[in-house]
Order: C-alpha cells, then sequence, then structure tokens
C-alpha cells in the first residue's frame, strides 16, 4: 500500500470527495504576549473552491499570514493560540487532527509558499536534494526516481537547464527563480489547495508578473485551489476569482473580483482602490488612506477602522462591530453605511 494511501485512510478517514476543499469557519487567533493579548485573527470566515483563487488582501498586521499559518498548522505556539473556529479539508476538522496525521496532510493536501524563497530553502542542501527528499519520504521513492522527479518539476517551474541547475544550491538562483523552486517543492505532491504568502513581494514588477502568471497557469492546470495572500490590488486584480478583505483581523467585505473594483461597499477596501496609482490620471496626487491600523492589543471599539474612515458616524464608535451585511446574494460587507459607500443612496 502506498504512502499516499495511508495518509488519506489515516488522517483523512472522513473526508467526503464532495466537501469543498477548504472552508475556514470563524477562526479566532490570538497571541499572548507580555504587553497584552493580541487578536490577530477575530473571526474569519471563507470557502475555497477546487480551481478557484481567492485573494486575502490587507495591510501587514491585519491578521492574513497568520490566518494562513493557522490553516498550516504552523503557527507559533506559545505566543499563538487558535482559540476557536475550524479549518475544514473535505469536510475535516484539521484542528482536532493530533501533529502527526496534520504534517501528512500539510504536505500531502495543502501546500504553501512563502513570501522569502532564501530562508524557507536550506542553504546547506542542493535545491535537486530538498525536492527528492519530498517524494523520498512522503512516496517511499528511490534516490535515483526521487531525483528524476527533482528535475521534472523544475522543468514544469520553467527553470532553465533543469538538469545541471538541480545540482545548485538556493543561493547560486536569483530571487525570481528561487521563488520558481519554492512553487516546485510546493507542488511536489499535488495538493489541491495552494496557500501563497505574498509570493512576489521580495522580487521586481517583470518578475512578480511572471510568477504570478506561472502559479496561475499550474493552477488551471491542476484544478488547485489557490488562496493568494497580498497587500497588493494589481496583482488581485489580474488573477483572483474571490476577495476577502481583512481589517484588524476581521473580514471587512467579501465579494468577487469584478464587484469589488466596480463598486467596494466598505471604506476601508475603497481606499485601497484610490491609492493604486492610475495611468490615466497622471499628475494627480495619489490618495492615501489616512492614519494607521490599529494596534491589535487594542484595537477600537465599534468598528475598527472608525479612527481613519471618511463616513464614520457616532454609531461606529459603539460596540458591536458592524456585522457582514449581505450586500447582495454573492457579497457582504461590514460597513453600516455599505449603501453609501457603494453609491446606492
Ligand atoms: Fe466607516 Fe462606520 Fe462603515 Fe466602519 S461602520 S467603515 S467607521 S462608516
Amino acid at each position: 500500500m502506498s504512502t499516499d494511501v495511508n495518509v488519506k485512510m489515516d488522517a483523512l478517514a472522513g473526508a467526503d470527495p464532495d466537501a469543498l476543499p477548504l472552508q475556514v469557519k470563524d477562526l479566532h487567533v490570538e497571541f499572548r504576549t507580555r504587553n497584552g493579548v493580541a487578536h490577530a485573527v477575530n473571526g474569519v470566515s471563507f470557502d475555497l473552491r477546487a480551481g478557484e483563487t481567492r485573494a486575502i488582501l490587507g495591510e501587514s498586521g491585519c491578521g492574513k499570514s497568520v490566518t494562513a499559518q493557522a490553516i498550516m498548522g504552523i503557527l507559533d505556539t506559545p505566543p499563538g493560540y487558535i482559540t476557536g473556529g475550524e479549518v475544514l479539508y473535505r469536510g475535516v476538522d484539521l484542528l482536532k487532527l493530533p501533529e502527526s496525521e496534520r504534517r501528512k496532510v500539510r504536505a500531502n493536501r495543502i501546500a504553501m509558499i512563502f513570501q522569502d524563497a532564501l530562508s524557507a530553502l536550506n542553504p546547506v542542501f542542493t535545491v535537486g536534494f530538498q525536492l527528492a527528499e519530498l517524494f523520498r519520504k512522503h512516496r517511499g521513492m528511490s534516490r535515483k526516481d526521487s531525483k528524476a522527479r527533482a528535475v521534472e518539476l523544475l522543468d514544469l517551474v520553467k527553470i532553465p537547464a533543469a538538469k545541471q541547475r538541480v545540482n545548485d544550491y538556493p543561493h547560486q538562483f536569483s530571487g525570481g527563480m528561487r521563488q520558481r523552486v519554492m512553487i516546485a517543492m510546493a507542488l511536489a505532491l499535488d495538493p489541491e489547495v495552494l496557500i501563497a504568502d505574498e509570493p512576489t513581494t521580495a522580487l521586481d514588477v517583470t518578475v512578480q508578473a511572471q510568477i504570478m502568471t506561472l502559479l496561475a497557469e499550474l493552477q488551471r492546470e491542476r484544478n488547485m485551489g489557490l488562496v493568494l495572500i497580498t497587500h497588493d490590488m494589481g496583482v488581485v486584480a489580474d488573477v483572483a476569482d474571490r476577495i476577502s478583505v481583512m481589517y484588524a483581523g476581521r473580514v471587512i467585505e467579501e465579494a468577487g473580483v469584478e464587484d469589488i473594483y466596480a463598486s467596494p461597499a466598505h471604506p476601508y477596501t475603497k481606499g485601497l482602490l484610490e491609492s493604486i496609482p492610475r495611468l490615466d490620471l497622471k499628475g494627480h496626487e495619489l490618495s492615501a488612506i489616512k492614519g494607521l491600523p490599529p494596534m491589535l492589543t487594542n484595537i477600537p471599539p465599534g468598528c475598527a477602522f472608525n479612527p481613519r474612515c471618511r463616513y464614520a458616524q457616532e454609531v461606529c464608535r459603539k460596540d458591536p462591530a458592524p456585522p457582514l451585511y449581505q450586500v447582495s446574494s454573492s457579497r457582504t460587507a461590514a460597513c453600516h453605511f455599505w449603501k453609501e459607500v457603494k453609491g446606492d443612496e
């Protein structure tokens, strides 16, 4: 019996092939620090279908990377603790699995690409060794066969002269090529879900575009669900199907990409869109959202965005925080005044 089958039998005995590959329900994560409890993720929910790209968008510190770490089961505990919610892979709650079982899911079903490929790769082993190790450990393949698979993977992510480069160390690759190696490692075991955490942040614009095109191609070919974590609305516009906009640990707007770009329903989303440089508005001053995101140890009462919001009124400063209002059958926004923001009133 192959290792792959064992994974299905052990960790995922109750997995339902008809259920979604990933559902996050009311996830809560906090960091217990000397300076108090930082409420990093406060009730995040979203679904991901096979072949769909879900962007999770927001400024640094809004909880998007912590959400990814909680899904992957790689949160540093302490100080980080998951205090509520569910992370479902085909109906199985990963948060209830023991670590030994989660490790198998992580490698085989849900994979992740990190922002900084140089620190994610081991500097003392060749990229070929690191790729081949996945096949040896998880598929029980021989040294020779696993190396051949490593070359195939480098080819797949379009690294020229893959046969030779498989023997190179991470520092011998450019930033863009290292990110391709990371993608190869993430895809090695054919995951159904890929989480890409700011995969192009450290790269220049041309290489960014190449990496995003490659990711989109591979996703299409494999019908893989992609969670793209980013602060870059330009990247999102090109590749995402649906967007969850996060602020202070909450999803404050959730919609299809066209809806969000055509008529944002939350002032924060609107602010992000207005801060994108536009070629047709040459000479105009770039708009920015005033102020800073709140400290997660001290989130303001009411709507967390109220100190920065140009639409804020008295009700916005009072608890409870605005719920996610149903803007249409397929979109929600956590703003009491979403109709005004969207331009419906
Ligand atoms: Fe602004 Fe109030 Fe809407 Fe919050 S609820 S985004 S403060 S208008």
